[in-house]
C-alpha cells in the first residue's frame, strides 16, 4: 500500500499535563499517519530538565491512551539519547559545518533583531578569539534560502544567514538544543512526516537544512493551526485552566476534529472514544486543514 512507510510521531515536552492544544497535535499525527495504514510514534521531549516534571511523562501517556491513542513502537526520551548528540554535533564540527563559540549572552544578542530573534554577529565563525574558550556550539548558516513545503502551510521560505543567524546546537550548559535533538531522533525513529503546532513553523527550514547538514533523509512537514488564548499565547503556557480533565473526551475529540476542519464522526458507537479516533483516521483529510496559523479558541467555555 502507497502509505505503508509513513510513520508519525506526537513529541510533547514533559512540563505539565496534556492540555486541550497538544491533544489537537497528538490526534492530527495520528490520524495523519492511521490514514494511510502507517505508523505513529512517541518521543517524549525531557532535554531541558530545568523545566520538566516529574511524573508529567507517565500522566501525559494515560492520557493519551484513554484516546486509544497508542504508539506503535518503543517511546523514545530525550533524556536517554545525549551519545546521538554528540555523535552528532562531533560530526558537524569535523566537517565544519558548526563551530565552538565562546560568547557570553550578551554578546551573541547584540546584533541585528531578525524574525527569530537576536542574530549572532559572527564574532566566533571563524575561530574562538585569542583568550576566549567554547561555550556553546554553533550551526553555521549558509547565505542561501531553504524552501520547506509544508503540506498544511505552503512554502516556507528562511534566508538562513540573513533572518536567523548561526544558531545554538549545544546550549552554554550542555543541553542539546531542541532544532538539533529533534532532526537526530526523527531520523532514528525513521520519521517521515512530521505533525505538529504551527508555532514550530519557523524552525522547519533550520530543520530541514540540518537534516542536509548530517545527510539523514528530509521530513515532510504539516503544521496545524494553533489554539491560542485571549493573549494569543499557545495554550498551556500561560493558564493552568486548559486542562483535559473532567471534560467529556468525546466532547474534547470532536472540538479537536471541528478545528482541523475534519468532516463529523458519530460518537454514539459502542467502541468509545478510541472509535471516534478511528473513524477520525479513516476520514482524515489534510486539505480541509484550515491554514492559518492560530485559532483563538477557549476550550473550557466555549467549546464549540
Ligand atoms: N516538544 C515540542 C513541543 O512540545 C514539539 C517538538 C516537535 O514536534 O518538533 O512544543
Amino acid at each position: 500500500t502507497p502509505g505503508a512507510a509513513v510513520v508519525g510521531r506526537f513529541a510533547p515536552s514533559p512540563t505539565g499535563d496534556l492540555h486541550f492544544g497538544s491533544l489537537v497535535a497528538a490526534l492530527a499525527s495520528y490520524c495523519n499517519a492511521k490514514a494511510v495504514d502507517g505508523r505513529w510514534l512517541l518521543r517524549i521531549d525531557d532535554l531541558d530538565t530545568p523545566r520538566v516534571v516529574a511524573g508529567a511523562d507517565r500522566r501525559i501517556l494515560d492520557q493519551l491512551m484513554a484516546f486509544g491513542l497508542v504508539p506503535d513502537g518503543p517511546i523514545m526520551y530525550q533524556s536517554e539519547r545525549s551519545a546521538a548528540y554528540r555523535d552528532a554535533i562531533d560530526a558537524l564540527v569535523a566537517r565544519g559545518h558548526a563551530f565552538p563559540c565562546g560568547c557570553t549572552r550578551r554578546e551573541a544578542q547584540a546584533g541585528r533583531i531578525g524574525p527569530e530573534g537576536p542574530i549572532y554577529p559572527g564574532t566566533c565563525r571563524h575561530g574562538l578569539p585569542r583568550g576566549r574558550s567554547a561555550r556553546s556550539i554553533r550551526l553555521r548558516v549558509p547565505e542561501e534560502t531553504i524552501a520547506v513545503d509544508d503540506r498544511i502551510q505552503g512554502r516556507v521560505a528562511q534566508h538562513l544567514a540573513g533572518e536567523v543567524g548561526d544558531f545554538v546546537i549545544r546550549r552554554a550548559d550542555g543541553i542539546t538544543a531542541y532544532q538539533l535533538a529533534t532532526v537526530v531522533d526523527d531520523a532514528a525513529q525513521g520519521v517521515t512526516e512530521v505533525v505538529r503546532g504551527a508555532d514550530l513553523l519557523s524552525s522547519s527550514p533550520r530543520q530541514r537544512y540540518l537534516q542536509t547538514c548530517l545527510e539523514l533523509p528530509m521530513t515532510a512537514y504539516l503544521h496545524t493551526p494553533v489554539v491560542v488564548d485571549d493573549h494569543n499565547e499557545k495554550l498551556g503556557k500561560r493558564s493552568g485552566a486548559l486542562s483535559l480533565t473532567g471534560q467529556d473526551p468525546r466532547a474534547l475529540v470532536k472540538a479537536c476534529l471541528g478545528l482541523l476542519g475534519q468532516s463529523e464522526v458519530s460518537d454514539t458507537g459502542p467502541g468509545g472514544v478510541s472509535a471516534m479516533v478511528a473513524q477520525a483516521a479513516a476520514h482524515w483529510d489534510v486539505s480541509r486543514i484550515p491554514t492559518y496559523p492560530t485559532i483563538n479558541r477557549n476550550p473550557v467555555g466555549g467549546m464549540p
